[in-house]
């Protein structure tokens, strides 16, 4: 009898172990600064990527820029020297506070940068690199996150390249054989985005787990198409790329748009889709994210594409709600 119960015990409980999820993968979006609207942007990323019920999703928010007080008109010069004396406190706060920004990372699998600002304080800098080129983390690069950090030089080996000027590094894209053509540093224009509105995502490698059962192409919703990315292109692998189209002011070339870098035994999944609101709500954008994210994480990927993921023809806004 005894022994009875013990099986049905056990038949019970195999399937709760069976059905048990993985653990979920922990991520830190990084925000705080950003010419970009991130106080709208980051809760999308959210709540995209803790939709899929595979990670869970913290938020470290840096100090915001330094703002001073204006200066007083026909100050005298008692007033000058209060003046001084009030920005000097204003900036020796706001060092304190910068240095002291300093979000634990090793306690998270990813890590997703919001962040387009002033330098990180030498510290954090120092955990990033190290936790990342250990593949103790993984890191995700949304958009104007590449602006960031152009004096950082490890910052650019991670991120691949980024918007940068002519002379920031070589310039990397595909021409219309899909062979790649490299530019170097100092030739040709700087970043930009000579298009903005919709445009289609050209997926150059089927086999790689991120794009993996993606459409061949895909119509993205109205996003900047950032063109001319510079950088020291190590260890990148471009996955997806978009046409910039000539006729409409773009560069003629296809630049790349889905891409991972090799950093040491770290792992970068980097994308410049995602300007605002709007380009974040788009399927395509969303389980690019989310595998993206789950690769930088595990060096794998499980989450299924969307179901209502955009194909050649049609975009697939996300709804508001
Ligand atoms: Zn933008």
């Amino acid at each position: 009898m005894r022994i009875l119960s013990a099986l049905l015990l056990l038949v019970a409980i195999q399937p709760a172990i069976l059905a048990a999820d993985p653990a979920p993968i922990k991520v830190l979006i990084i925000d705080g600064q950003n010419n970009h609207n991130w106080q709208q942007t980051t809760p999308i990323l959210k709540k995209i990527l803790e939709d899929t019920k595979h990670f869970t999703v913290e938020v470290a928010t840096s100090p915001p820029r330094l703002s001073l007080p204006v200066k007083p008109k026909n100050a005298d010069d008692a007033d000058e020297k209060k003046y001084k004396e009030t920005v000097a406190e204003l900036e020796k706060a706001h060092k304190a506070a910068f240095e002291k920004f300093r979000p634990e990372l090793a306690k998270y699998d990813v890590i997703v940068s919001n962040y387009n600002g002033e330098p990180w304080g030498k510290e954090l800098n120092a955990d990033f690199d190290k936790l990342l080129g250990e593949g103790k983390i993984g890191f995700v690069v949304v958009h104007a996150a590449n602006n960031a950090f152009g004096g950082w030089k490890e910052y650019n080996q991670m991120i691949g390249m980024g918007w940068r000027g002519n002379s920031g590094g070589d310039r990397l894209y595909l021409d219309a054989e899909g062979k790649e053509v490299k530019v170097p540093s100092g030739k040709g224009d700087g970043s930009g985005h000579r298009y903005v509105g919709p445009f289609t995502i050209t997926i150059r490698d089927s086999e790689h787990p991120i794009t993996k059962g993606m459409p061949k192409e895909w119509l993205h919703v109205r996003d900047e198409l950032y063109d001319n990315m510079r950088g020291p292109i190590e260890n990148v692998k471009v996955l997806a790329t978009a046409y910039s189209d000539k006729e409409k002011k773009g560069t003629g070339a296809h630049e790349p748009m889905i891409w991972t870098v090799s950093y040491g035994k770290g792992r970068v999944f980097h994308t410049p889709m995602g300007h605002d609101a709007n380009a974040m709500r788009c399927w395509g954008f969303a389980g690019t994210l989310t595998r993206g994210t789950e690769w930088a994480a595990t060096g794998k990927v499980t989450i299924a594409l969307p179901e209502a993921f955009p194909n050649a023809e049609k975009t697939s806004p996300i709804p508001e709600k």
